[in-house]
């Protein structure tokens, strides 16, 4: 699906925020796989019900965990990828929220 030199400019990326991503947190395997492709993981209002097509999104890497399927999603602004998110990507994140907070909101992505 995508070229291996886009391919290999998400690996480094991810490299070069996370040198070594630890273990699994459900399982604690460390063999985790790039998907090929991006997700693209739609943000919505509380209030809308059903799905937005068109949308803002959360534009991501994934990797999955080859032993239990654990799903990471790593958000491709801010692994400075801006253009591989397609122009309907959110704007990049302004200000940074603490750990705990739990809301998705495409100006301050979950970090
Ligand atoms: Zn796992």
């Amino acid at each position: 699906m995508e070229s291996p030199e886009t391919q290999a400019r998400i690996i480094e990326a991810i490299r070069r925020k996370v040198p070594v991503i630890g273990p699994c947190m459900v399982c604690r395997s460390s063999d985790f796989q790039l998907v090929d492709g991006i997700v693209k993981i739609a943000v919505q209002p509380t209030t809308q019900r059903g799905v937005v097509l068109g949308g803002p999104t959360l534009p991501s890497a994934a990797l999955v965990c080859q032993t239990c399927g654990n799903t990471i999603f790593l958000n491709l602004i801010v692994l400075g990828l801006l253009d591989l998110a397609g122009g309907e990507a959110a704007p990049a994140p302004e200000k940074e929220i603490g750990q705990s907070d739990t809301v998705a909101n495409p100006q301050e992505p979950l970090r």
